[in-house]
């Protein structure tokens, strides 16, 4: 009688075929070679054993699920080596020192199992699937007594193990094959063994995240097939990412006229709607929807009911400003007391794509992505909004640079500058998405002097002429700094700087150095119009800092080393 209903009938490939791969991909360290060992293997399974190749693929990279499962194993090395300790009748302390001695959890298996004398006789050859099933099973064993019942099914399949069999299984179970093959050699394989274009194997794993199916596609239905391989929404797909932008005028040209958004300082997220359930993503596809149930229901009353796929940056505020970045991983960490926190961190969620809305969509322009986002998204005020864009042209430059100042002002940390014309790139770091940000080092400038706005703001100082000091103590102009503070603070600052005026030309002013202002910019640049011989890419006055003195502004030397160290 079978201790655990794990035995079953043994047909099918031999485990053994694996780990001779296994061995022969150890055997070099040259990529070229294991994609050849790795092809190969795969098409000799399509021809012998066809229904096992996504099994194979996985197992091929040491894993067992798709990137885009949840489920895990669930044993961790304690566990482990108690099972090993009970197969080859050891104490767990004894397949510690083996491990210490071997190297690994894998080399010392297959060292204890070796001394072990073992009937193998009357052992049955495990098969792929067979071990492939027992590992699911593990991984889906749950609640009451579940570490007993894990270890139980792992201890049934090692018994059965030759030592080298065994050094792979457990090899497996931690997660750790160290055979040296990654997606990129797999997707090279399989594009090699099945004859279908590299690229065409590669955006077909971008858009499933799971590279069995693939495998299975690219064999049945060769590039045809992998080609209509798609999104689904409930499975997450990596993020498009962004690169960083030198310039953003230079950027906005190479784009033709660009999309340009409030950069949030947050988690980004993606979210699913499939049928009625509601699934949120971070950018490493971790499910963290059980942390943030508001998002779950903001999305469920503002996005108009169906499949899709939309993404965001969750931020937490307070009285409308963003607060530090640590909270809201405090969020997301959080298993217990979820309302109670749901109180005390506030969450809002800015929207900025949607990939897939009733069909999918990434291969449409941003710009047409971006319209149906506003069209299917009922704005939450403070809780679910859309990020704040602006469309910049050559013949509005401006409007960029206005967007950096707001966004920075509103305590955010730049913009994205996006090329309206791209199709949503999973995986990639490309041009298409560009970030700008202002470096987080601000600067303590004095102000001396100024210029009157016009207009509405003709009784104001809209312009800050600033200086820092240099080794003498005598201060050198950097900047003219528009300050776009909020109307009471513009207020209090041209109330303070009357009294300091010393001399009027036209709209021009000259002030007893005495206000400083912490500044915010995005660079710093040699430039020959200011005394110290530098200036600040678009400055940005923070706030008004009464509380320090002259002798606290920021030095030439500072800018000289921030400038140097870029
Ligand atoms: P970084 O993390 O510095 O590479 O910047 C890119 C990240 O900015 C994205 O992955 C998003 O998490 C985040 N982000 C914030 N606001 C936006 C936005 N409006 N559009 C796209 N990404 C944004």
């Amino acid at each position: 009688m079978p201790d655990t209903e794990t035995t079953m009938t043994e047909v099918g490939m031999e485990y053994d075929k694996l780990v001779e791969l296994y061995e022969a991909l150890d055997s070099t360290t040259k990529r070229l070679e294991k994609t050849v060992i790795l092809a190969d293997f795969l098409s000799m399974v399509g021809t012998e054993d066809p229904k096992i190749l996504p099994v194979v693929t996985f197992l091929s990279l040491g894993r067992i699920f798709p990137t885009w499962s949840e489920e895990e194993l669930g044993i961790g090395s304690k566990l482990l080596m108690k099972a090993i300790s009970l197969v080859v009748g050891v104490t767990p302390g004894e397949v510690e020192d083996q491990m210490r001695d071997s190297g690994d959890i894998g080399s010392a298996s297959e060292e204890l199992l070796q001394r072990k004398v073992q009937s193998t006789l009357f052992r049955r050859p495990l098969t792929i699937e067979k071990v492939h099933q027992n590992l699911v099973k593990i991984a889906d064993t749950a609640g009451g007594r579940s570490q007993y019942k894990k270890m139980e099914i792992l201890r049934e399949l090692l018994s059965s193990a030759s030592p080298q069999e065994a050094k792979y299984i457990t090899r497996t179970v931690i997660e750790e094959l160290r055979v040296g093959v990654g997606e990129g050699t797999i997707k090279d394989a399989i594009s090699q063994a099945f004859d279908t274009p590299k690229e065409v194997v590669e955006r077909a794993q971008m858009l499933t995240n799971d590279m069995g199916l693939v495998a299975e596609v690219a064999m049945e239905e060769g590039e045809y097939g992998l080609r209509k391989l798609t999104l689904n929404p409930g499975k997450p797909v990596k993020p498009m990412l962004a690169q960083l932008s030198p310039e953003i005028q230079a950027s906005v040209a190479e784009m033709g006229w660009a999309l340009c958004e409030t950069k949030y300082d947050g988690i980004r997220v993606q979210i699913h709607r499939k049928d009625d359930e509601i699934n949120i993503f971070t950018r490493r596809l971790e499910n963290i929807s059980n942390a943030i149930p508001e998002i779950v229901e903001y999305i469920r009353k503002a996005i108009l009911p169906s499949d899709f796929i939309v993404e965001g940056e969750i931020i937490v505020t307070k009285k409308g400003k963003p607060i530090s970045f640590q909270y809201i991983l405090q969020r997301v960490r959080r298993k217990y007391e979820i309302e109670k926190m749901r109180e005390q961190v506030p969450l809002t969620l800015y929207l900025f794509d949607v990939l897939y809305y009733n069909r999918p969509m990434i291969d449409e322009p941003f710009c047409d992505r971006r319209k149906m986002l506003e069209k299917i998204v009922q704005i939450i005020p403070g809780k679910l909004e859309l990020s704040d864009q602006v469309k910049v042209t050559p013949e509005n430059p401006e409007k960029a640079e206005e967007l950096f100042k707001k966004s920075i002002e509103g305590g955010h940390e730049g913009i994205m500058i996006k090329d309206p014309h791209a199709p949503y790139m999973p995986g990639i770091r490309g041009k298409k998405m560009l970030k700008f940000k202002a470096t987080p080092e601000t600067l303590d400038l004095v102000v001396v002097g100024g210029t009157y706005g016009k207009g509405k703001r003709a009784h104001f100082i809209g312009s800050f002429l600033l200086a820092l000091r240099d080794e003498n103590n005598d201060l050198k102009t950097l900047a003219h700094a528009a300050t776009g503070l909020d109307d009471k603070t513009l207020m209090e600052l041209s109330e303070m700087s009357e009294p300091l005026i010393i001399k009027k030309v036209g709209r021009r002013v000259e002030m007893v150095p005495s206000i400083i202002l912490e500044v915010a910019f995005s660079e710093i640049i040699k430039s020959p119009e200011y005394e110290s011989g530098y200036s600040l890419r678009f400055p940005v006055v923070k706030r008004i800092r009464p509380d320090l003195s002259l002798e606290d502004i920021d030095t030439v030397e500072r800018i000289e080393s921030m400038y140097q160290n870029v």
